[in-house]
């Protein structure tokens, strides 16, 4: 169905985030349309690449396309913008052969009932959505998130707070999708509700890309249900600096000051944020915008994204060059996880250069190498 798309008549209506939804662009000609509008009212660049209709058509029959006005106007509009690279179809998503499973995690043989995911003992990942406000080209889940035939039915909400009430162990449940803030407040105060009265939960996180991709949704209506489930953890997915802006900064200082912890993970992505200076950035404007760097994802390999495939030992070398020059605090875990539904592995550079009977041998952050007896006498 082609779009109509609403003129904002004032910057009020850029800040509804309904308006945001509302005309998001789900396809080449409406992104056409969308660059126009931006561009007209003085929100964008006119320098957009040129994109093909057929590749949209391609990847969209696999994983849908989907942009709001807000993250588009963060692209320079560059083809190499690391905006733009993170949401437009590329032709390579579909004649991907060099990873070629849907679920490489395994999460869908790790599930119990119908959305929940329990691989490790104390945790379990509730699929709580099938929607995003933006769908990023390298998603993990893109075999379910965007389809509407993978929507959560009221009937697996219910068999999974059954589920998790009937396991203790689960000390921890993770709210993901799709994305939990695209839930209406009431439905997500709901289940927020059921699962504070599980006694055995310790512990509720909210994996949202919204504070990058939708910062208004962050409204006060929002936090202030929130704030009744303190304490509540939320892990949002900032990339790359140009995704740190004045929405996204009210956003995150909404959330803190109504009693949230909020901790970033960001993927690992060829071209988008694959080097030091990148990273540095990120990190430092994370740091400044209130947001505890936690993990940095290896690229998972599922079908459609190895062209954003980095080597893996370089998330190692970006962690091990930041090391002396950010804060110790500033700088996340590298994270891989398994193909094959091994679950998560820390990849870590190491210090110690040379063992020896009674010593150790260190390189420190300049390169310079520092021996230590094992025990001292
Ligand atoms: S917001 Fe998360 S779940 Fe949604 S498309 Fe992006 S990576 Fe996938």
């Amino acid at each position: 169905m082609p779009e109509t798309l609403v003129k904002p008549k004032s910057k009020l209506r850029w800040l509804d985030y309904r308006w945001q939804l509302s005309n998001r662009a789900r396809s080449a000609p409406a992104l056409r349309q969308l660059i126009d509008l931006l561009e007209t009212n003085g929100y964008g660049s006119h320098r957009f690449p040129a994109f093909k209709d057929e590749v949209f058509a391609e990847a969209d029959r696999r994983f849908r396309f989907a942009v709001t006005p807000y993250y588009l106007s963060l692209s320079s509009g560059e083809a190499q913008c690391p905006i733009w690279r993170q949401i437009l179809p590329d032709e390579r998503e579909t004649n991907d052969t060099l990873f070629t499973q849907m679920d490489p995690l395994a999460e869908e043989s790790h599930m119990p009932v119908r959305g929940l995911t329990h691989r490790y003992p104390d945790r379990a990942l509730w699929y709580v959505t099938h929607s995003c406000a933006v769908y990023c080209r390298f998603c993990m889940r893109k075999r379910k998130v965007s389809q509407s035939s993978s929507a959560p039915r009221q009937s697996d909400r219910q068999q999974a707070l059954d589920y998790i009430r009937a396991h203790p162990e689960i000390q921890e449940v993770i709210l993901s999708g799709g994305d939990p803030l695209l839930l209406p407040d009431h439905e997500l105060a709901d289940l927020l509700e059921e699962l504070r009265r599980i006694p055995s939960l310790i512990s509720i996180r909210i994996h949202t890309r919204i504070p990058v991709v939708l910062p208004m949704r962050v409204d006060r209506s929002l936090c202030k249900s929130l704030a009744d489930f303190y304490p509540l953890t939320m892990v949002t997915h900032f990339n790359h600096a140009r995704e740190i802006t004045d929405l996204s900064r009210l956003a995150v200082e909404r959330l803190r000051r109504s009693g949230i912890q909020v901790l970033n993970q960001s993927v690992l992505l060829k071209g988008i944020n694959d080097s030091l200076a990148v990273q540095r950035e990120l990190l430092l404007g994370l740091m400044g915008m209130g947001v505890q760097p936690y993990y940095l994802h290896a690229l998972d390999e599922v079908q459609g994204v190895s062209h954003f495939k980095t080597d893996l030992r370089l998330g190692t070398e970006i962690i091990a060059g930041l090391r002396g020059t950010i804060p110790g605090h500033a700088i996340p875990r590298y994270m891989v996880d398994l193909t094959g539904g091994g679950g998560k592995v820390s990849l870590e550079p190491s210090s110690v250069i040379e063992e020896t009977a009674d010593a150790l041998v260190f390189k420190n952050y300049q390169g310079r190498n520092f021996l230590r007896l094992k025990q001292e006498s």
